[in-house]
């Protein structure tokens, strides 16, 4: 059930449609609770493991990690996941704002029980977030990997704590944070300028901003590509003779620009000052938006959280880790680890996905293996999700699941 990601009554209804016999509820949660803790074990060396491949493959362990949270109601967790060719997550961490058994009996104003209690945070949401973020990066220290680059959304409050706890680490922001932050400062400017009013010159313009930033390998080529824009969209292309996109100045009098109202510049003079000082405040956070990384792989990883159900955070958690770690092996794994076999045909199932998956990894490694060679060697990791539970309320929350791949997004030129 863990793995599959479904409840009692969901494999009661298979079982009943394949016209089997039935398996009651306290027996199919009897049962998994006496496997949760090995399974939970299973999920931790799996991070472990994990990390050992992440270090191997880091230039001189300089541990890159990739991190993002999405929202579930009430339930909160995270996880740094490795983004170089596995992409697998690196560590994991739940908070948890409510406990059912605890909502339960205070309800009904009696005194609440003992019980295996999910509750463990009291503060505000956005400190959870921070909190979370401290306590894996403290945890993959002490275990020896420690993260020496955060790849992450513009969460001020969060980097600041890292920042403060770790003086060696650096931050990187989120490719789609910095174009959803730039998108939206043209939005505002365009109030105010009706020539940015159309659509469609945002969006040439967002894409001048993202291909100059995306273009430049070290923080001079960004200041360099960034310093173009405004000139070039005003009609002056002096800085533009050494890139290939921009052909004014292969066929001056025929130039035309295909993005702009009748392919003409633009004209006004509050409009360029209000560019350029976005072109400035893009380049003081130059350090931080040179080799942008990206949280991709936190996002397919909150894509799966989101397709998996469970009463019990925990557990949605440790099945999200298993499957993206170790996917169907985790059944054989978790079967040794509560020391029983596991049958012949969930091991011949599983060993049938892990063929079809391997035969899709190598397809994937050609292609980063290229795209490594052309844009120079980069790790990332992921970082943290939070993972949320609790029934309807969980199904409500699938606001954060845009499944994505973990391969590299690649910006045309504008
Ligand atoms: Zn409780
Ligand atoms: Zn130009």
């Amino acid at each position: 059930m863990i793995h599959a990601g479904i409840g009692p009554t969901h494999l009661q209804n298979v079982l009943a449609e394949c016209n089997l016999p039935s398996i009651s509820e306290n027996t199919l949660r009897k049962k998994e609770k006496e496997l949760s803790k090995q399974i939970g074990e299973v999920a931790n060396t799996s991070c472990r493991t994990a990390q050992e491949e992440e270090k191997a493959q880091s230039t001189n362990n300089n541990v890159e990690a990739s991190f993002d949270g999405s929202w579930q109601k009430r339930g909160s967790g995270w996880n740094y996941n490795s983004n170089t060719e596995s992409g697998k997550v690196l560590s994991f961490e739940l908070r948890s704002k409510a406990c059912k058994t605890c909502e339960y009996h205070q309800s009904r104003k009696e005194t609440v029980p003992d019980h295996d209690c999910h509750l463990n945070w009291h503060g505000s949401s956005k400190a959870m977030e921070a909190d979370m973020a401290v306590t894996m990066a403290h945890r993959l220290k002490d275990d020896g990997c420690e993260i020496k680059v955060v790849h992450a959304d513009n969460d001020a409050s969060t980097t600041a704590r890292l920042q403060v706890e770790f003086d060696n680490i650096s931050k990187k922001d989120d490719q789609n944070h910095v174009k959803k932050g730039i998108s939206t400062s043209l939005h505002n400017i365009s109030k105010s300028y009706r020539e940015l009013q159309k659509d469609e010159t945002r969006q040439y313009i967002l894409r001048c901003f993202m291909y100059a930033i995306k273009g430049g390998e070290t923080e001079d080529d960004i200041k360099c590509n960034l310093e173009r824009i405004v000139p070039h969209v005003f009609g002056s292309h002096e800085k533009c003779e050494d890139v290939d996109w921009c052909t004014y100045n292969t066929n001056p009098e025929n130039f035309k620009y295909k993005s702009l109202p009748n392919g003409k510049p633009l004209t006004s003079d509050g409009l360029k000052e209000e560019l350029n000082s976005l072109v400035r405040k893009m380049i003081s956070r130059s350090e931080s938006i040179t080799d942008l990384g990206s949280t991709q792989a936190n996002e397919s990883f909150n894509q799966l959280v989101s397709t998996l159900w469970d009463p019990v955070p925990f557990k949605i958690a440790v099945a999200a880790v298993l499957q993206k770690n170790e996917d169907m092996l985790f059944v054989k794994v978790s079967y040794e680890a509560a020391s029983l076999s596991p049958g012949e045909l969930t091991m011949s199932i599983a060993s049938a996905r892990d063929k079809k998956k391997g035969k899709k990894k190598d397809k994937k490694t050609v292609e980063r293996i290229q795209d490594h060679q052309n844009s120079e060697k980069r790790k990332r990791i992921l970082i943290p999700e939070k993972i949320g539970k609790e029934g309807k309320t969980y199904e409500n929350s699938l606001e954060l699941s845009i499944q994505k791949t973990l391969t590299r997004v690649d910006i045309p030129p504008p």
